[in-house]
């Protein structure tokens, strides 16, 4: 978790301000003011020091509070698991997977970056932030078909090193903000399901995101966007932290050539 989340926050105050125009204050669960850099520059949200000083609406999101995760279900079934143990999201065991609510995100907003003029490239991104649950990762392989099935100016982000498909521009970017800054000149994305998502939402980038078999667009997905969602089980994603047979064939299920003709219609 990390940038998506935040982008979910600031998503949250944007509709707090449509019935209360006060800043919103994200706390933390124990009511602490939180601030994070997805906040940089963000009319609505107040930095720690204007929280202490001014009128502000509270909001609570944060680490083990984020409105999407159904907490309760998870502490029962840890309890279950290890009795006696101290409750905690962070232990990879296919018996605790993450559980949702029927939240659903609203599309966030993001400040701190330099505006690109809106261009011609199509950002892809192959790779998983570091810790991202394996059940995520569409696979190199399909990714790079994908690239080669449209022709367009394919661009991908991340820090100099980053391992680029054939066929991609690589646009160094030392930072998140920096890459929502190329993210915002884009005509288009391709994305796993992840914090970029997230951004491109925010920055009204359409984007087709492939989201597999472990979340849910109901959740996590934005209107506008191609989420690709295959839960092979129902209509419930199955939130395991380790690899996952049912992801797979969720994975294995969303074809390079239905994403081409997803994207194709998208730009
Ligand atoms: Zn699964």
């Amino acid at each position: 978790m990390g940038w998506g989340d935040e982008i979910m926050a600031a998503g949250q105050a944007r509709v707090r301000q449509g019935t209360d125009p006060r800043k919103v204050a994200v706390t933390d669960a124990a009511g602490r003011i939180r601030w994070h850099s997805a906040w940089r520059g963000n009319p609505r949200i107040a930095t720690p020091i204007e929280a202490e000083r001014g009128d502000v609406q509270r909001h609570m999101n944060g680490p083990g509070c984020r409105p999407y995760v159904d907490y309760a279900r998870m502490r029962r079934e840890f309890a279950r698991v290890y009795p006696g143990r101290p409750f905690t999201t962070k232990v990879s065991d296919a018996r605790l997977p993450w559980r949702f609510t029927d939240w659903r995100a609203e599309r966030g907003e993001i400040y701190g970056r330099k505006a690109a003029p809106r261009g011609e490239v199509v950002v892809v991104e192959p790779h998983l932030k570091g810790g991202a649950s394996p059940n995520k990762q569409w696979g190199w392989d399909r990714w790079q078909d994908l690239v080669s099935r449209v022709d367009v100016p394919w661009v991908q982000l991340g820090p100099p090193g980053t391992r680029v498909l054939d066929g991609v521009r690589h646009v160094a970017t030392v930072s998140f903000l920096d890459a929502c800054a190329v993210l915002s000149g884009a005509r288009g994305a391709v994305l796993p399901e992840g914090g970029l998502h997230h951004a491109a939402a925010a920055l009204g980038i359409p984007a087709v995101v492939i989201f597999g078999g472990r979340s849910s667009p109901a959740n996590l997905g934005y209107q506008g966007h191609v989420n690709l969602f295959d839960p092979a089980n129902g209509a419930s994603p199955c939130g395991q932290t380790v690899p996952c047979a049912h992801c797979a064939r969720a994975l294995a299920g969303i074809t390079p050539a239905d994403v081409a003709q997803h994207l194709e219609t998208l730009l």
